[in-house]
């Protein structure tokens, strides 16, 4: 290896050295063989993709004794003096540094004397946008009406800057950036060239930061063999990503798999692991987003996204995997909150607070639709549940034993029996709601977990809800019964078993009648075939889906008719559809009903879906919550006397 930098040795020569700017390469010896001259080039381009190789290419053509050809010789005088940087006849002028009017005057003053020895005088001015007004001007003057001997070639990084009046007397090139196929390819071939062996994943990686820009592939090449050691030039996989501080894309997999499993807890050892290996935050953020993005996109894609890349087995299950842990409203706030991060590095105390502060945000953000779900429907204030409770105890009229601890219904001994498959169905869904609460009750008492207890309580009162109904449509006239003595010990309030009692059914509807009466015949499932919504929303919360199944469910209507399930889904999830995720509603709603369930999927907008629903209860939410803003008094006196507004768009609902 001799001394000279990479970039100078590897300096095309010909036109046919030249990689990845084919169209220009094309261009230009055809323009050349066919004698069809312009008096000013320009070439426009991101640094290192060719800019000035191809304007000194193009004087060679111009000024070779052999003739004005796209296939110059390379070796005649004028050819050489190019290349050596010797010509006479070559003016190579750097813009960023001779800016002024007078650098340019002196320069163009000598524009009238003619090419000592070539054809033609050749000025090449490189970063030409850095030139000043008055220089541009100047520049014109002489475009406008250049002697026939002077040809002139500018190139820029920066073509906005460059004033439209030059533009349009020059004949422009877009050089495009280069595409990471042909660096590899070009790394590859020089380095065989220089006796340097390497890793194919080594000069991926380097063709991948050099985003583009064939230089700085060449000088990250160069700065690799000066760190590998003298007597084994070899440029490993692990020299580049150190000498880089990147982590692999399968560090940034590998952290994103734990994140779904373990959450936040998985923070402090990957931030050791990172640590240790001296990571670049922004460069690991960065990866992050385009692991989410192949999620986001194997959601939609899936199999079909990996036709075109070459990426292993592991890799795409793993990318699988978190495409069912994530659903993709998750993963777009995912990258909503990643990008927000990159951009908020700088004012960060240190890159690595920028990068925990992400993290916690993607967890404080992940969305469980359980529990909202829940929290939504559960729409009367806890005294007037517990009313409900105890109403329902009385109505049930049933032997119920009820835990001390909890005031919880554990077991049920009476079971009323029904004739026909619909009330079947309303019992099989009560006793799988009643045995996973029970579960659930079991786990928290063990487990100690703290989120458990409110979402069986909720359970409990949706169940309660459930049985009021179908206490109704079995048209039984309501019991006035004296409570039993372990609910008289829970402090039960005699003189509340005196009032009318209040039906659930009768709350809900009311509720929701002010706003939409095509709701209600929905909702009802006594003059619709429609699975009740509330019913079809717990159903869903107790199997045990994949993220994306689950949104189908959430937006599909249901009905059931003997072992057959139609889902009307909407038509803005449609594409979720895919036969995986059929597969498995099937086998989990067959589980569910203990039959072999068959389902039926249309696109309609038929029937409520449980996130209708939810978005129309937090509509309702909002309306009572404006409602009550209006009507208090410290808001009226704000109103009046200080021309306060409310700001109903920031309006929070917890
Ligand atoms: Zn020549």
């Amino acid at each position: 290896m001799n001394d000279k930098i990479l970039a100078l040795k590897w300096r095309p020569d010909y036109f046919d050295d030249l990689e990845g700017q084919d169209h220009i390469r094309m261009a230009l010896i055809n323009a050349l063989d066919e004698k069809r001259l312009h008096q000013c080039y320009l070439f426009t381009g991101t640094r290192g993709v060719g800019k000035t190789t191809i304007a000194r290419l193009l004087a060679k053509g111009l000024n070779c004794e052999m003739g004005i050809s796209g296939k110059f010789c390379g070796k005649c005088e004028s050819c050489v003096g190019i290349k050596e940087n010797t010509s006479l006849d070559l003016i190579e002028i750097d813009g960023a540094s001779k800016t002024k009017i007078e650098d340019i005057r002196e320069i163009l003053d000598n524009v009238q004397y003619k090419p000592t020895k070539s054809r033609f005088k050749i000025y090449i001015i490189d970063e030409v946008h850095m030139l000043s007004k008055s220089s541009f001007n100047a520049l014109l003057k002489t475009l406008e009406e250049p002697p026939q001997y002077v040809k002139f070639i500018l190139a820029t990084t920066d073509p906005q800057k460059i004033p439209l009046t030059v533009i349009s007397r020059c004949l422009q090139f877009k050089l495009k950036p280069i595409t990471t196929d042909i660096l590899n390819k070009q790394l590859e071939k020089i380095l065989m060239h220089e006796n340097i062996t390497f890793d194919i994943e080594a000069i991926a990686q380097i063709s991948k930061e050099a985003k583009g820009s064939l230089r700085d592939a060449l000088s990250l090449t160069e700065q690799a063999i000066l760190m590998s050691s003298t007597d084994n030039k070899h440029i490993s996989d692990s020299l580049v990503r150190s000498m880089l501080g990147l982590i692999s894309q399968e560090d940034s997999l590998n952290f994103l798999i734990k994140f779904a499993k373990e959450g936040v807890n998985c923070l402090s050892k990957a931030l050791i692991f990172f640590n240790a290996k001296g990571v670049d935050w922004l460069k690991l953020l960065k990866n992050l987003h385009s692991d989410l993005h192949k999620v986001a996109m194997y959601q939609v894609l899936s199999e079909n996204l990996f036709i075109t890349d070459a990426s292993t087995e592991e890799y795409k299950r793993k990318i699988e995997y978190l495409s069912n842990k994530f659903s993709p409203q998750e993963i777009q706030v995912f990258c909503e909150i990643i990008i927000k991060s990159i951009k908020d590095l700088e004012f960060s105390p240190t890159e690595q607070t920028g990068f925990e502060i992400a993290i916690l945000r993607m967890y404080a953000f992940r969305i469980d639709e359980g529990e909202f779900l829940f929290k939504a429907s559960d729409m009367n204030s806890a005294s007037e549940s517990e009313g409900i409770k105890r109403n329902c105890l009385k109505q049930n009229n049933k032997q119920e034993v009820v835990s001390e601890q909890n005031n919880n219904f554990i077991k049920e001994n009476k079971i009323v029996s029904s004739k026909t498959e619909d009330n079947n169905f309303e019992q099989i869904v009560e006793k799988k709601i009643e045995s996973k609460t029970n579960l659930t009750n079991e786990k928290h008492s063990f487990s100690g977990d703290i989120e458990k207890p409110s979402l069986s309580d909720s359970l409990i009162k949706s169940r309660n809800l459930l049985r009021a109904k179908e206490e109704k449509k079995k048209d039984k006239l309501t019991t006035l019964s004296a409570p039993n003595g372990k609910t008289d010990s829970e402090g039960f309030d005699k003189k509340s078993s005196l009032e009318e009692p209040i039906h659930p059914e009768k709350m809900i509807i009311n509720q929701e009648k002010i706003h939409s009466s095509h709701l209600i015949s929905n909702l009802s499932d006594e003059n619709d075939e429609f699975i009740n919504i509330e019913k079809w929303s717990t159903i869903i919360e107790k199997l045990s889906v994949s993220k994306i199944s689950k949104q189908i469910l959430l937006n599909s209507a249901m009905k059931k008719h003997k072992q057959l399930i139609n889902l009307f889904l909407r038509d803005s999830h449609k594409q979720l559809q895919q036969k995986k995720y059929m597969n498995e509603i099937k086998s989990e709603l067959s589980d569910f009903f203990g039959e072999a369930v068959n389902i039926e999927v249309f696109i309609t907008k038929e029937g409520i879906t449980p996130n209708e629903r939810k978005d129309f209860l937090r509509e309702q939410k909002l309306t009572n919550i404006k409602k009550e803003i209006n009507t208090n008094e410290n808001v009226k006196f704000f109103i009046e006397n200080f021309d306060a507004q409310v700001d109903y768009n920031n309006i929070e609902l917890y």
